[in-house]
C-alpha cells in the first residue's frame, strides 16, 4: 500500500510553524508495514489542495491530510477533497447539535461560523473530535481510501488512532523489521565509503544514514508481505554485513546517545570520571550528566576558561601555557592530568581549542581543537581542525572527546571486561 500524506496549511509554508503530524503518523504507519512514500506541504488554497489530492488518490491508496478543517475562511480541505473526488458536500444536522454542545459546556453559543464544520464529504464517516470542534472525515473511495484530520496535534493523533485501529491496520500489507547502529569517531561520507558496496545491493532492507555533529546514525528497514520472520531474515542479513565493516565505530544497536552508552561502559567498569573543559565551556559536562544515573560515575569538573583557571586550579604549568600557548597538545594534556588528581578521578577528560569565529593565530587555526584523556598508565591526545559555526565546534568537540573515553574503554580496557 502506498500512502500520501499532505499537510495542509499557509503557515506550514513560511510562518515558523513546522509540520509535525506527518512525522507522528508516518511512524505509526510504518510500526503497521505501511510505507509513506511522500509528503506535500500546501497552503490554503482551493485549486492547488484539490489538484494535489486529485494526482495523490490517482497514485497511492492512502491519502492523509492534516489541517484546513477549521471553521474559518481559510479551512478548504472538507472543499478541496469533495472537488477532487468528484463527490458534494451534505450539511448534517446531527454535527451541528454535537457542536453546539460542545460550545455550551465552555458557556457560550455556537458562533455561526461553526455550522461549516457540518459539512460532510457524501460517504464520508464522520469521526468526533474529543479534544475540540472539527470532526475528522473517512472516506472510502474505492481505490483511495482519504482521511481527513484536523491540523493541532492535540486533535489530530486521537482522530488518527481510531480509524487506524479499525480501518488501516486490517489493510496494512508488509511485515516491517528495523535495526539502526548509532556511530561516532567517523564521518558521513567515510561510513558510507566502508559500507556502500554492500546496501546498495539492496533494495529491501532500506538504508539510511543520518549525521549530526559528531554522531552517525545508521537505520535498516526491511519489509516481507509473508512474514515478520522474513522481514527481519532479511533486515538482519545486511545489518549484520554492515556491522562487521564498522563495528569500530558502533557504540549502540539501540536508540542510545553517546552520554548514555558511556556512561553505563563507565557504571559497567566502575570507573570515574572528571572533565576539564576550555572551549566547550562546559557543555561536555552538560552532555554527561543529562543522563540519568550519570552521578554514579561523574564526579565534575573544571571549567578552566582563562589561563589563570588553567594554572591556579588546574596545575598547568605557566611555563606550557607561556611556550605552546592555551590551545596545544602540551596544555590539554596537563589539564586532564589535573582535573583527575584534582577530583582523585580514574579518569581525566581535557578539551582545549579555537572554536571561532575569531581567534585564530599564526599556525592554529580556527575550528583546531586538543583533547587529552588521562588515566592510570595511560594517556592519549589527539588534535582536530573543525569546521562550521562556533556552536558546532564546540558541539563536535564534545562528541569527539566522548568518542576518546569510548575507545579508551573498548581499546586500552579491553572489550568486555
Ligand atoms: P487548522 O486545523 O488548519 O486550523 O490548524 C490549526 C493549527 O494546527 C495550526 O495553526 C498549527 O499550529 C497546527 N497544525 C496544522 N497543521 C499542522 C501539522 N501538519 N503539524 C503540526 N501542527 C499543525
Ligand atoms: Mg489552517
Amino acid at each position: 500500500m502506498r500512502a500520501i500524506f499532505i499537510a495542509v496549511g499557509s503557515e506550514l509554508l513560511d510562518l515558523d510553524r513546522v509540520d509535525t503530524n506527518s512525522l507522528y503518523v508516518a511512524r505509526r504507519l510504518r510500526e503497521k508495514g505501511i510505507l509513506m512514500d511522500m509528503k506535500v506541504v500546501v497552503g490554503d488554497h482551493m485549486d492547488n489542495l484539490a489538484w494535489i489530492v486529485k494526482k495523490a488518490c490517482q497514485r497511492a491508496q492512502l491519502v492523509i491530510l492534516s489541517g484546513g478543517l477549521g471553521p474559518t475562511e481559510d479551512d478548504i480541505t472538507r472543499e478541496a477533497v469533495a472537488t477532487a473526488l468528484k463527490k458534494n458536500l451534505v450539511f448534517q444536522e446531527e454535527i451541528v447539535a454535537d457542536l453546539e454542545k460542545i460550545f455550551r459546556r465552555r458557556g457560550i453559543t455556537m458562533p455561526e461560523i461553526n455550522a461549516r464544520q457540518a459539512f460532510v464529504i457524501e460517504g464520508a464517516e464522520v469521526i468526533a473530535n474529543p479534544a475540540g470542534t472539527a470532526p475528522g472525515l473517512y472516506v472510502d473511495s474505492g481505490s483511495c481510501k482519504v482521511l481527513l484530520l484536523p491540523g493541532p496535534p492535540n486533535e489530530m493523533i486521537p482522530i488518527f488512532e481510531s480509524v487506524f485501529e479499525k480501518y488501516l491496520v486490517p489493510v496494512a500489507n508488509y511485515h516491517i523489521y528495523t535495526r539502526s547502529f548509532n556511530l561516532s569517531g567517523i564521518s558521513e561520507s567515510e561510513t558510507d565509503a566502508r559500507c556502500a558496496d554492500i546496501y546498495r545491493k539492496y533494495r529491501n532492507p532500506v538504508t539510511t544514514i543520518l549525521a549530526s555533529p559528531g554522531v552517525i546514525e545508521l537505520h535498516f528497514l526491511g519489509r516481507s508481505k509473508n512474514s515478520d520472520e522474513e522481514a527481519r531474515r532479511l533486515t538482519d542479513e545486511l545489518a549484520d554485513k554492515v556491522r562487521e565493516r564498522l563495528k569500530d565505530f558502533i557504540f549502540a544497536e539501540k536508540n542510545i546517545s553517546l552520554p548514555e552508552a558511556i556512561v553505563q561502559e563507565l557504571k559497567n567498569r566502575k570507573l570515574t570520571l572528571a572533565v576539564a573543559e576550555s572551549c566547550s565551556g562546559g557543555g561536555l559536562g552538560h552532555l554527561i550528566t543529562n543522563v540519568a544515573g550519570s552521578s554514579e560515575v561523574f564526579l565534575g569538573g573544571v571549567i578552566a576558561y582563562a589561563n589563570s583557571l588553567k594554572s591556579g586550579i588546574l596545575g598547568v604549568d605557566e611555563a606550557t601555557l607561556k611556550k605552546h600557548g592555551a590551545v596545544s597538545a602540551a596544555t590539554a594534556g596537563e589539564m586532564a592530568v589535573g582535573v583527575r588528581r584534582l577530583c582523585q578521578a580514574d579518569i581525566g577528560l581535557a578539551i582545549t581549542g579555537i572554536a571561532g569565529p575569531g581567534g585564530e593565530t599564526m599556525g592554529k587555526p580556527l575550528g583546531l581543537v586538543y583533547i587529552h584523556l588521562s588515566a592510570e598508565n595511560f594517556d592519549k591526545g589527539l588534535h582536530q581542525i573543525f569546521s562550521g559555526s562556533r556552536e558546532i565546534v564546540k558541539t563536535r568537540s564534545i562528541y569527539c572527546a566522548l568518542n576518546l573515553v569510548r575507545e579508551y574503554l573498548k581499546e586500552a580496557m579491553g572489550e568486555g571486561q
